[in-house]
């Protein structure tokens, strides 16, 4: 069942050709309105580049990268907004800034337009996951100057929905008000969906008796990894959908519920780009590299060939939804910079967690990274169900490992609630 409705069908269900066109049409009215953007401006220069000459979607590759580390050291060297501002200061209204949590937080700031920009971003994750007016939409997030929380809220305005803002409030709390207000969408981390599936088993409480249809996450690539999407499913009875986003970016990707773990790029705002990592030459469809981003409806302060770190596998492939957006299949696969090598093999923390989840009775986990004998090697420590002898969990996940890897882990039983719980950007894997 995917129940998917469209935002804008005539847009989203484009010729290819047709939506280059459009998407060119964008860029080209986004590069003159960067005229007067001091960052953008300077970097065209220093490039040896005219962006208001720019024609077509296929000479944007002329144009250098924008890495997040340049807006970083934007910020600081003329703080507190740097020169990334198109308009004079007046004209935006809404302040946030990135969850820091790889370094110090960058600054962003939205005008009315771009925030309905956004909003309009948002629109199409949520009908795309089919709620509509009468939907009541439950937001598990800790309220602050992240910007993913408001406009979750501002989307479901959007679209007709109730919605709550389920900031302040601990975990029982948030269980109690989804219940009593008949809360039929919750947004929230993969992690945190199954946290709140945890307290409410503890609490006696069966959440598939509650008015939850669908689910709709982001922050960690969970919802596009198999076992953790059934883990969410099975838990909630309700359908699990996978979106991706960014506070520089915006809501870039959105899920049709027809393909398991396959989400669609929004290129109606936003153009995609995957390169090699190690040298920036574009790789072949399908083949997996570091997503970059244009986005097309935030000229006031915008990102140009934004280097994500999101790690993906594009396909134009038809989709049985009717759109012609691409997709990525596995949604974000991990983040480049997150790689391990354990006994030379390359791994991310998204296949580790899709094995791990692959065993309902595992609560919660912790990776640990050490360094034996000159190779990385992993200790895994596990909270699980008590119902399932310990050993047997052990020897279903070496086995698991042994045979999708080829690698030998470590594991270890965890005293139930020892391991911390997360509620946004969990961080399992530690490097000891
Ligand atoms: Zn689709």
């Amino acid at each position: 069942m995917s129940g998917t409705s469209f935002y804008n069908r005539e847009i989203e269900t484009m010729r290819r050709e047709r939506l280059r066109e459009w998407q060119g049409e964008r860029l080209r009215s986004l590069l003159a309105e960067l005229a007067a953007n001091e960052f953008y401006q300077a970097k065209a220069r220093a490039a040896g580049i005219t962006l208001e000459r720019i024609e077509r979607i296929e000479d944007l590759a002329s144009l250098p990268f924008t890495t997040k580390a340049e807006l970083v050291e934007d910020q600081a060297a003329r703080p507190p907004f740097g020169r990334l501002l198109t308009y004079p200061l007046s004209n935006y209204r809404y302040f946030h800034q990135t969850s820091g949590t790889t370094g110090r937080p960058l600054r962003w700031l939205d005008t009315d337009e771009s925030w309905n920009w956004w909003t309009r971003c948002w629109g199409m994750v949520y009908r795309a996951a089919g709620i509509t007016a009468g939907d009541v939409v439950f937001c598990a997030f800790s309220f602050g100057p992240f910007i993913s929380h408001w406009t979750a809220i501002s989307g479901a305005w959007h679209v007709g929905a109730m919605a709550i803002a389920a900031g302040g409030m601990n975990s029982e709390q948030r269980l109690q008000t989804l219940t009593d207000n008949r809360c039929t969408v919750l947004i929230s981390t993969p992690t945190y969906a199954l946290h709140l599936a945890e307290v409410a088993s503890l609490q006696g409480i069966n959440l598939r008796d509650s008015a939850i249809r669908r689910t709709i996450h982001a922050g960690e690539p969970g919802a596009s990894l198999p076992a953790v999407r059934q883990a969410i499913e099975t838990a909630w009875g309700a359908t699990c959908f996978d979106h991706a986003g960014a506070t520089e970016v915006g809501a870039w990707a959105f899920d049709c519920g027809a393909e398991a773990g396959a989400i669609h790029l929004n290129e109606a705002e936003f153009i995609f780009e995957v390169i090699d990592p190690a040298n920036g030459e574009a790789v072949a469809e399908g083949a997996r590299g570091e997503l970059v981003i244009t986005n097309l409806g935030r000229g006031c302060m915008p990102v140009v060939r934004y280097r994500t770190g999101d790690l993906v596998e594009m396909t134009s492939e038809p989709c049985a939804c009717g759109r012609g957006f691409a997709r990525i299949r596995g949604g974000v696969l991990g983040r480049a910079d997150d790689m391990m090598i354990v006994r030379g093999v390359n791994l991310y923390p998204s296949a580790i967690d899709n094995l791990i989840r692959s065993r309902p009775e595992v609560i919660e986990y912790e990776v640990r990274v050490r360094r034996v004998a000159g190779m990385d090697d992993l200790l895994i420590r596990l909270e699980t169900a008590e119902a399932v002898p310990f050993a047997e969990t052990a020897g279903a996940l070496l086995a698991i490992f042994r045979r999708q890897f080829g690698i030998r882990v470590s594991l270890e039983h965890a005293a139930t609630g020892s391991l911390p719980r997360y509620e946004f950007k969990a961080r399992r894997f530690k490097r000891v």
